[in-house]
């Protein structure tokens, strides 16, 4: 089973409750980082993480030399990643989204394969638990096909190991989240009830709706805000799995790091409950759910 903890904004609570989630899983997991423009699921679980392995992605590189001039592979380029000049082509390799049609196009065998490097994989153990993660390179600007090479490598660990897998997505709706959820059983949507997280909860239920996955909430800092959240689950029969209160002992584990669900008796249940809903969410949809 494959659960993504998501959310329709940034500081809504999403990692504190994939680390959580994590620590009270009863069966063998595997826990991912996609959220790759700033993982930080590290600073709660802290797990031991082996050297990092670079991930690339193939774009052209041009041999002036063999170049005509035809402009064939500038009229492909949908993504303005080559340009003529004045009879001079020009590449913008940080443009290029990667297809290869420029190189399949260019009969003077001009264009050959090079390369640009996407981020950095790393794989570890935190505890019981295998541990996942993805840092984009600083500058690059197209996510998404980074976090395809860091799934890759969770389905090849699944593959292996047949474990659960816990991912924590990047914040929003746009492409990389999409590309987060898409590969889901469940999906976590974790949410406060201000009129700000509301409105990034509802774009966020709207943009992963259609994808047909069983979708629950966790709302976090329960107790702020306004209600507004609660009559639209009911009015959409959105299961809430979770409430998380609004305490200060949360917020001063959370500053130091710390796992909240490992704060309080009480924090505790609330994960394990959790855990338990989700589960039960994957089985009414048909998944088979592995226990301890
Ligand atoms: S298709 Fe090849 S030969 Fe034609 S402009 Fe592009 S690189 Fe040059
Ligand atoms: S590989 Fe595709 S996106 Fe990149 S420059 Fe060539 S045609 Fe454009």
């Amino acid at each position: 089973m494959i659960i993504t903890v998501a959310s329709g904004k940034g500081g809504t609570g999403k990692t504190t409750v994939t680390a959580s989630l994590a620590t009270v899983w009863d069966a063998p997991l595997q826990v991912v980082d996609l959220d790759v423009e700033e993982p930080n699921l590290h600073l709660f679980l802290w797990p031991e993480l082996g050297s990092p392995a670079k991930a690339w992605m193939e774009v052209p590189e041009l041999d002036a030399e063999k170049c005509t001039g035809c402009g064939n592979c500038v009229e492909l380029c949908q993504f303005k990643a080559i340009s003529m000049m004045l009879s001079t082509l020009t590449l913008y390799p940080d443009m290029c989204h990667g297809c290869g049609g420029c190189i399949a196009v260019c009969r003077e065998n001009a264009l050959q394969a090079g390369r640009r490097e996407l981020g950095e994989i790393r794989q570890g153990r935190a505890g019981k638990i295998d541990f996942l993660m993805g840092t984009l390179r600083i500058g690059e600007a197209m996510s998404p096909p980074f976090m395809e090479q860091v799934k890759k490598q969770m389905q090849q660990t699944l593959l292996e190991t047949n474990q659960d897998v816990i991912i924590d997505a990047p914040p929003g709706v746009s492409c990389p989240a999409i590309c987060s959820v898409i590969d889901s059983d469940v999906i976590v949507l974790v949410t406060d009830a201000t009129p700000f997280g509301f409105h990034d909860f509802k774009l966020a239920w709207e943009s992963f709706s259609p994808l047909g996955k069983p979708m629950g909430v966790v709302i976090n800092r329960a107790g702020l805000g306004t209600r507004d959240i609660y009559d639209f689950c009911k009015k959409k029969n959105i299961p809430i799995l979770a409430e998380i209160p609004f305490d200060r002992s949360i917020a001063e584990a959370y500053s130091r790091g710390r796992v909240i669900a490992g704060v309080s008796d009480e924090l505790g249940t609330v994960f394990v409950s959790l855990r338990e809903k989700i589960r039960d969410l994957a089985a009414d949809s048909g998944k088979e759910v592995s226990h301890a």
